[in-house]
């Protein structure tokens, strides 16, 4: 694989999991470059690869840098049939909001775990796991919060609240060493890029 893909932070990773094609979309649109900026896509290639991969060349809106993402497609490519089943993904997560704004925590929870589905969903949707996370949290069950919001921090690093909430699931396991150093990150995060809302883009 291109030394280059998925190496914004300077770690090579596999190609991310995705289950649909438009979830590739959300997933760069919810990343942001070192310097705070959005990306725009500037290049698609489809590799005839074992799983098959797409890749995405994206350019900084503001500082021009490049980044290269590179997707699993495995698991839908050349099945038409599952093309569109991001729409019912989007539909559980904008639900399962809802029922953790009204308070109906196990509703939530149901709908949250539908959304990052390892086969039906989307594993790798970074604020479905950070609310997951969240309300695992309000339920007091810290190693579910911790599980769950670890892997939003390892996907979308640059995202204040997540290492927040990652920071309290840590503080109520003990981990206080942990807890303040997710803090230290969240500052600063915060003081490079100001405050953030914990929403996403969808
Ligand atoms: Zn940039």
């Amino acid at each position: 694989m291109d030394d280059e893909a998925n190496t914004g932070l300077g770690t090579l990773q596999r190609p991310i999991k995705v289950n649909s094609p438009e979830f590739e979309y959300v997933y760069v649109a919810n990343q942001r470059c070192p310097c705070g900026g959005d990306y725009t896509i500037v290049r698609q290639a489809l590799m005839l690869t074992t799983p098959p991969s797409d890749r995405l060349e994206c350019r900084c809106q503001q500082c021009d840098r490049e980044r290269v993402f590179v997707f699993d497609i495995g698991s839908f490519f050349g099945q038409s049939e599952k093309y569109g089943r991001f729409a019912k993904t989007d539909r559980h997560f904008h639900e399962a909001l809802l029922r953790l704004r009204i308070g109906q925590l196990t509703q939530a929870e149901e709908r949250f775990l539908r959304v990052i589905d390892p086969d039906e969903g989307e594993p790798n949707f970074a604020w479905a796991l950070f609310y997951l996370g969240s309300l695992y949290l309000e339920l007091e069950r810290p190693a579910e919060a911790y599980e769950y919001l670890s892997r939003a921090v390892d996907i979308q690093p640059l995202d204040a609240p997540l290492h927040q909430m990652l920071a309290f699931a840590c503080r109520l396991l003990g981990r206080e060493k942990e807890a303040r150093q997710q803090l230290a990150i969240m500052l600063e995060l915060e003081r490079r890029f100001g405050v953030s809302d914990a929403e996403g883009e969808v």
